[in-house]
C-alpha cells in the first residue's frame, strides 16, 4: 500500500543541489514516502527580528503553511539562516504537531560555527537528522527516549551526532499507524 500522505521539501535559498538531493534521501529512507523538492524564492526581511538578529521561526512556519503546504503533503521548508522562538535562545527547527507543516535551519549545524574544520557529511547528516525529527512531529510523533532514535529531542549539535537517521522500532510503529 502507497501511504497517501508524501512529503515536500521546500528549500529557501539554500545554494548546494547535493545536500538538497541527500537530505530527499535520507528523508525517502526514514519514512519509506515519496519526496519531492521545491525551490522558493522569498524576500526573508521581513522575519527578520533587528534586536535579536535571528529570523522568527513561528513566523515563518505559519507562512510556509499558508503558501506552501498542502492536504497531500507534509512540507517542511528549508532554510539556512538563525532561528529563533521567543522562549528560546535558538532552535534547529520546528513543526506543528500532527499538523502539516514544518522549519529547519541548517544555519548552526556546520561544525566551523563551533570553530571546528568544516565537514561537508556531516552538515549533511545533521541536516537530515534534523529534517526526519521535525517530520516525525507533523506526523504526530513526539520526543523519543531511546537511545540513537531520530526522535530524540536535541539542543546541541553533540546530541544530534548521537541519533541516527532513522525511527526507533517503537515509533516507527506509531508512524506506519499514520497513513492518512
Ligand atoms: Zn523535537
Ligand atoms: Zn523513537
Amino acid at each position: 500500500m502507497v501511504p497517501s500522505q508524501n512529503i515536500k521539501l521546500v528549500s529557501f535559498g539554500i545554494p548546494e543541489k547535493g545536500l538538497l538531493d541527500k537530505i530527499a534521501k535520507s528523508v525517502m529512507k526514514a519514512f519509506n514516502r515519496s519526496v519531492t523538492v521545491k525551490e522558493a524564492r522569498l524576500e526573508l526581511g521581513q522575519y527578520f527580528d533587528g534586536q535579536r538578529r535571528q529570523y522568527n521561526a513561528d513566523q515563518l512556519i505559519q507562512m510556509v503553511e499558508d503558501h506552501y503546504a498542502s492536504e497531500q503533503h507534509k512540507t517542511i521548508g528549508l532554510f539556512q539562516i538563525d532561528l529563533f522562538i521567543p522562549i528560546l535562545t535558538y532552535i534547529f527547527g520546528q513543526a506543528y504537531l500532527n499538523g502539516q507543516t514544518a522549519v529547519a535551519s541548517s544555519y548552526r549545524l556546520g561544525n566551523e560555527r563551533y570553530g571546528i574544520l568544516k565537514n561537508t557529511n556531516q552538515l549533511s547528516d545533521r541536516f537530515a537528522k534534523e529534517v526526519i525529527h521535525e517530520l516525525g512531529h507533523a506526523f504526530g510523533l513526539v520526543h523519543c527516549h531511546t537511545p540513537y532514535c531520530v526522535m530524540q529531542a536535541s539542543t546541541y549539535v553533540e546530541d544530534i551526532d548521537l541519533k541516527k537517521a532513522d525511527f526507533c522500532a517503537k515509533c516507527k510503529a506509531l508512524l506506519k499507524n499514520k497513513n492518512s
